[in-house]
């Protein structure tokens, strides 16, 4: 059985974790250090990355979940990805454990939020069908580097997921959505 976390300081944790209920996971809500004990990976969710940031500062959790992410699968979803980025463009806390940097809120504002169609080749095996991506005062992936690569992109070529090894990061909320493949291809970087 898995256990993955899911950090719960501010944003959408709860509907990340009713997805993995649903795929038969063990799943807690982290807000100290020591709730990273004994979890096979944690996903950072969707809210908004200064307060998330702010909290992870108040509550000693930098150094703890740099210190996960050297070792364990952790997937940053929308505001969670900026957190997980090395550079955001402007003065917040960020983890900085992926070779990706980051614009904030890049489509606009909150009624500018949208809805595509990806391609995500690592999707795939399980199912051709393109993967349905929700879009909520996006970041854009800006630069990806080193060890991070590409995972998807939307048509005009600005990128939307990456992974670097055990590391995840989407500018869109697949917890918002009923396709759990994105939840699972998670569970195999973490397992
Ligand atoms: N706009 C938020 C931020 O900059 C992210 C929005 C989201 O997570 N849906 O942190």
């Amino acid at each position: 059985m898995m256990n993955i976390g899911v950090l719960a300081l501010q944003g959408d944790f709860s509907e990340h974790i009713s997805m993995l209920k649903r795929l038969g996971v063990t799943a807690s809500e982290v807000r100290l250090p020591r709730d990273l004990a004994g979890l096979d990976g944690l996903i950072i969710p969707g809210g908004e990355s200064t307060t998330i940031g702010k909290l992870a500062v108040a509550y000693d959790l930098m150094e703890p979940l740099r210190q996960f992410g050297r070792e364990k699968a952790i997937w940053g979803t929308c505001a969670g990805a900026i957190f997980l980025s090395k550079d955001a463009r402007r003065d917040q806390p960020l983890l900085g454990l992926m070779d990706i940097t980051v614009i904030r809120n890049a489509f606009g504002a909150q009624v500018d939020s949208f809805e595509a169609d990806l391609e995500i080749d690592a999707l795939k095996k399980q199912d051709q069908s393109p993967y349905h991506a929700v879009f909520i005062r996006a970041p854009i992936i800006e630069t990806v580097s080193g060890e991070a690569k590409i995972l998807s992109a939307l048509a005009d070529g600005r990128i939307v997921a990456a992974q670097q090894g055990k590391l995840l990061a989407t500018s869109f909320h697949p917890e918002l959505t009923a396709d759990t493949r994105f939840h699972e291809y998670f569970l195999s970087l973490a397992r």
